[in-house]
């Protein structure tokens, strides 16, 4: 169905210019989630080398039993003054936060409100639950509404969401979200994995970005993505749910502590993004370049002023075969087309960093353009 998916490998470290194993050396990476540019920082490698040769390799444990060394608990710490919040938790993956949170948190007499799109860690979390399920339709608050009061009947109600979704770009409209669910008496819980550290005038994320900070209870991230991006994630919320999650939260309680090198990582883009947010302030320039070059050339760019840029397609043929022509013309990026998107929206999608130059997003808008041409993308 042309769906197998296969992996390139690339043989230099992570960044905007890449060396691909077998040869493609100055290629132009644009599908990494290395929004900041700190995958290679070098002040994040020396925090990590730094946090190896002072706390070793692993902890060859699990937290409760001798696995929390004292960067854990600090890294625990700043997540919460990050994002305002009481206190954090750490797991290996935002995978594993998101499958850990429901099933916690929520009983049979209770229900999840979740948006059709969320992710898919979000969905497998919220199966492991035993809470009532009710799917909401994309970002569609009339749908929500109606969702909330037929789960009145409930003990308690979460609505779950993506503060940004992966797929397309698009901002959650936190706001309305969080009026409904104050009517409503619902809890909200956001994933922010591709909003935090740079969405928000602080780079707190999309609850900064759409001034709801002190209205969502939960917020689960990636340190695998803009911070850093080695790996982790996190809960933070308020300090009881954190408690909580430490006694009841299976991926935390079963699985072992985050290495000290990839703390380290972690520590370290917190520390530079809280002292500025020039990175941030640079990556959205650069978006808002790749974007109205993009649309000025004639293509339709999914989303607004998000780094990921879902060039629209619609035939999965078309994404697949402008993707692999793209590489030959130097341009790393993806096509994605069903089952990951709906049917007829298959798209190649596009991720701006802090670190691509003005020349590299030019080259990659005149790729686009002439791989549009020469596949019936663009007339
Ligand atoms: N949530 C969202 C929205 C994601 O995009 C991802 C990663 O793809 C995850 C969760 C999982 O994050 P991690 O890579 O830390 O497991």
């Amino acid at each position: 169905a042309g769906t197998w998916k296969s992996e390139r490998v690339i043989a230099s470290r992570q960044g905007p210019h890449l060396r691909l194993a077998g040869g493609g050396a100055g290629i132009i990476n644009f599908c990494a989630n290395n929004y900041l540019g700190l995958s290679s920082h070098p002040e994040v490698i020396r925090a990590a080398v730094e946090a190896l040769e002072k706390f070793g390799a692993g902890l060859s444990s699990v937290r409760f039993i001798c696995g929390t060394q004292s960067i854990h608990k600090d890294l625990e710490e700043k997540i919460a003054r990050f994002h305002q919040r009481e206190d954090a938790i750490l797991y290996a993956s935002c995978f594993d936060a998101n499958a850990g949170i429901f099933e916690a948190l929520l009983t049979p007499e209770d229900a999840v409100l979740s948006d059709e799109l969320n992710h898919a860690s979000i969905i497998d979390g919220i199966r492991l639950c035993k809470a009532n399920k009710y799917r909401y339709k994309h970002m569609d608050m009339q749908d929500l509404e109606a969702k909330l009061k037929e789960a009145q009947k409930h003990r308690l109600r979460l609505v779950a969401t993506d503060g940004a979704f992966s797929m397309d770009g698009d901002i959650a409209p936190l706001r309305e979200i969080c009026q409904l669910a104050q009517k409503y008496d619902a809890l909200v819980f956001i994933d922010e994995c591709h909003a935090t550290g740079f969405l928000g005038p602080n780079g707190r994320g999309t609850d900064e970005l759409l001034g709801v900070m002190d209205k969502v209870t939960i917020v689960n991230s990636t340190l695998g993505k803009a911070l850093g991006g080695a790996a982790g994630g996190y809960t933070t919320g308020p300090k009881p749910l954190i408690d909580l999650l430490r006694q009841r939260s299976r991926p935390y309680l079963f699985s072992n502590s985050l290495p000290p090198a990839v703390v380290g990582c972690a520590s370290k883009a917190l520390d530079l993004l809280m002292e500025s947010n020039a990175i941030a302030q640079s990556m959205a320039a650069k978006t808002q370049r790749f974007r109205s070059k993009m649309t000025a050339a004639g293509f339709t760019i999914s989303g607004k002023d998000h780094p990921i840029c879902p060039v629209m397609l619609g035939d999965a043929r078309l994404a697949s075969v402008m993707a692999e022509d793209m590489l030959n013309r130097g341009i790393y990026v993806i096509g994605f087309s069903y089952p990951v998107v709906p049917k007829g929206k298959a798209r190649i999608r596009v991720q701006i960093s802090a670190v691509h130059s003005d020349e590299d997003i030019d080259r990659c808008v005149e790729a686009f353009t002439e791989a549009g041409r020469t596949h019936g993308a663009l007339s």
